[in-house]
């Protein structure tokens, strides 16, 4: 009888063996419904074999294999299992949780293959009908006839835009013989009379990137592409995938943002009208993820665009990997299995031995650190490519000598009208990480606190009430110190709001649009507020990180950034990183095109290296400080991390279990031959209570990634045996938040 080993979604690493009546190694990969306690589990085939050393009248049979969907290919299953190794994540929690909601359910998937991919035409009957057969009040048909004629063809897509009911219709007239339909594997080219425009003709520099890539297209190689904000990357990704395509490949292209997803999908759709592209984020819904999914795996999708997830896509004929804005930390989960889907990336690449192209005009220090090493092959783009675009002037404000009450000083608000008055468009940048403003009683110095998190509750004035950006929890402003019964509490700290009412006062004919995570959550928000801005019918934009990334701003003149100090003394080693990118890319919206872009940075440390590098735009020379830095005090790149995160309802259970795991480390370290491993003290998490959780953690450290990994699999499984189910944890392989 054959015995199937099955990857579940259950906190244990380890395959479960269950009998089979009719089953051989081709069904490896394949979804598998198995009896698990008193319930049932979805589970993925990890292998098929004869024998199990499970006793006969233990073992239980599985309840049914799944074969609506072609099994998961070796490929996966390897990546899922390097996942499952590298992040000491269990096996079937990697495998099971990365597969579309409904592959993981206890039913068979039921999906309309039919209608994908599938065009209409009007058959030669068809096109004799005679129109008035059909009532006139029956508009739905008659437009729909419209759509079909000539020798037009319809996909279901398109059909679905004139009614939900079309595809039906059309249905019952290929039944009736009006129409045809035809399945083909990409999407037709709906209009040919449409004239491509021209490609750019690209820079040198650019040529040199493509070329360079392209010549080494049959090989693993990871290319570092550096191009400052405004130089042309995503052309070069654009001949890159053309490349792909024209020997019948398919590309990934992972971006960290999914608001960026519509403005680069309907790049590509513009420039590939012939291709079919799917993209796969966490905006869509289950049954459209499957469906992109599939198309995917089936190969009929060409070119996948996605955000981190859509790394664990199947995808049979991957020719090219792309990651877009390569230093963001979207790309690492912050739950869960805590994965970078950027180093997935290039995991994938060398699997299928295929080029991986990291693009950012601020590498992250990891990259960048590889490149200086020659692991990664650098291309620079250093000039922006359009024809006289130059990079914007970057100018410090000095705080000390412009003192302001409102937060601006006098010189950004002149900035500001000069924009004004020649109808160019300012934005107003506030650095909100770890600031933002806050509730503060002057006499007694009491702050409103979130009961649930150690977090300040932010500030709302427009709605009167506090609310903790942490875990979501709102209350009403008190109406005096609850501590002290002063009643002159005030909010202290600038938020985006305070600047937005203070602008409207100073400009109040100025058309002021604030962007924020509340005004962008509605579906669709984020496309309205970019119309607006392109269609100028904004002046003065205020907003936060969100608005740094990838978007092109043709109008955008000034912009000012307030606030960008706290983050030059923060203590997470990252947060000079993480400000010199943020800076830079947001200082990357101005002057894109025509427009002589102009940025203002409001310090009282104008002679911070960070701002003086920022001002020569040289990335190089302050990415060079810190890496001599980081090389001093240990950190990463120059070391590797993991971080055993713990949390429970009680501190004093994280304490003993946090303790018990410092303990058994330093006894493995002791007992290893390798001694090359730090273990540092227990510390309480920068949000040290969380959700009424309280958390802390336990970095370890090692020069060499080996010795680490070796190391912590050991730890882990011991770990495993000492967790209470009252502790919750998780290993958090180079962490990159603390
Ligand atoms: P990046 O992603 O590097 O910041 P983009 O890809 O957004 O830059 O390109 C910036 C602008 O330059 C875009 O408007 C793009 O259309 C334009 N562009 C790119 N390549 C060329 C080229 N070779 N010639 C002219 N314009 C170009
Ligand atoms: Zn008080
Ligand atoms: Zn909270």
């Amino acid at each position: 009888m054959p015995i199937l080993r099955v990857a579940l979604s259950i906190p244990i690493d380890t395959l479960f063996d269950y009998a089979a009546t009719e089953a051989n190694r081709s069904d490896i990969g394949l979804r598998v419904c198995v009896p698990f306690g008193p319930k049932k589990l979805i589970g993925v085939i990890w292998d098929v074999c004869s024998e199990t050393e499970i006793p006969a009248d233990k073992l239980k049979s599985a309840i049914i294999i799944f074969r609506d969907i072609q099994p998961l290919p070796a490929d996966l299953l390897a990546l899922f299992s390097f996942c499952s190794k590298y992040y000491h994540h269990p096996l079937g929690m990697v495998a099971v949780n990365s597969l579309p909601a409904k592959m993981r359910g206890l039913k068979p998937v039921t999906f309309k293959s039919e209608t994908q991919n599938v065009v209409y035409t009007l058959s030669e009957y068809g096109r004799q009908i005679d129109k008035s057969v059909i009532p006139a009040r029956n508009t739905v048909m008659h437009k729909l006839l419209e759509a079909l004629s000539g020798n037009a063809r319809l996909n279901s897509q398109e059909a679905r835009k004139i009614s939900l009911r079309t595809v039906r219709i059309l249905k019952q007239w290929v039944a009736e013989g009006w129409v045809e339909e035809k399945h083909c594997k990409t999407l037709p080219d709906t209009d040919d009379s449409v004239k491509k425009p021209p490609l750019p003709e690209l820079t040198t520099e650019q040529t040199a990137a493509v070329n360079a890539v392209t010549m080494q297209f049959d090989r693993f190689n990871t290319w570092l592409l550096h191009g400052v904000t405004g130089s042309g990357k995503t052309e070069v990704y654009l001949r890159l995938i053309a490349k792909a395509l024209s020997t019948n490949k398919q590309t990934l292209v992972l971006i960290p943002e999914i608001n960026l997803t519509p403005q680069l999908e309907s790049v590509f759709r513009a420039r590939f009208t012939e291709t079919a592209i799917v993209s796969l984020h966490s905006g869509l819904n289950d049954t459209e993820r499957l469906r992109g999914w599939l198309q995917a795996q089936q190969g009929a999708a060409r070119v996948i665009l996605g955000t981190r997830l859509a790394v664990f896509t199947p995808l049979p004929d991957l020719g090219l990997v792309i990651v877009d804005e390569e230093h963001d930390g979207s790309f690492k989960q912050q739950d869960g299995l805590r994965y970078s889907a950027r180093d997935l990336a290039v995991y994938r690449a060398k699997q299928a031995q295929i080029p991986v192209v990291l693009g950012s005009a601020t590498p992250s220090l990891e990259s960048y650190h590889k490149a200086l090493a020659g692991r990664y092959h650098h291309l620079r783009l250093n000039h922006r490519a359009v024809k006289n675009a130059a990079l914007p002037r970057i100018d410090c404000i000095d705080m000390r000598s412009e003192k302001s009450k409102t937060g601006l000083t006098a010189h950004l608000i002149h900035a500001i009208n000069n924009c004004l008055s020649q109808q160019q468009q300012s934005l107003i940048f506030i650095n909100r990480r770890g600031y933002a403003p806050v509730l503060l009683c002057r006499s007694c110095g009491w702050s409103a606190l979130c009961q649930r998190c150690s977090s300040r509750l932010v500030v709302h004035l427009r709605d009167k009430k506090l609310s903790c950006h942490h875990c979501g929890h709102r209350e009403d402003f008190p109406y005096a110190c609850p501590h002290c019964g002063d009643p002159d509490i005030k909010p202290f700290g600038r938020g985006t709001q305070r600047i937005e009412d203070t602008l409207s006062e100073l400009f109040p004919a100025a058309r002021i649009l604030r962007i924020d995570r509340d005004s962008i959550s509605r579906k669709n928000a984020w496309q309205n507020i970019l119309h607006a801005i392109h269609r100028r019918e904004v002046d003065i934009l205020i907003g936060t990180q969100l608005l740094a990334k990838g978007h092109d701003f043709p109008n955008l003149a000034l912009v000012g950034i307030l606030d960008s100090d706290i983050s030059l003394f923060s203590t997470d080693f990252r947060a000079g990183e993480r400000l010199f990118a943020q800076l830079m890319q947001v200082s990357g919206r101005a002057g894109r095109a025509e427009i002589a872009g102009r940025v203002l940075i409001q310090t009282e440390y104008p002679g911070h290296p960070l701002y003086q590098a920022l001002q020569r735009h040289d990335y190089d020379v302050l990415a060079q400080n810190i890496l001599a830095e980081r090389k001093m005090a240990g950190f990463p790149p120059y070391v590797f991390q993991a971080l055993l995160r713990a949390e429970a309802h009680s501190l004093s259970i994280v304490n003993d279990f946090l303790n018990a795991a410092h303990k058994l480390a330093r006894s493995i370290t002791g007992s290893q031959k390798n001694k090359n491993i730090e273990i540092f003290d227990p510390v309480s998490a920068t949000m040290a209570r969380l959700k009424g959780m309280e958390r802390a953690h336990l970095l370890v450290q090692s020069g060499s990634r080996q010795s680490l990994q070796l190391f912590l699999a050991n730890w882990c499984q011991q770990l495993n045996a000492l967790a209470s189910h009252k502790i919750r944890w998780i290993l958090d392989v180079d962490p990159l938040e603390f």
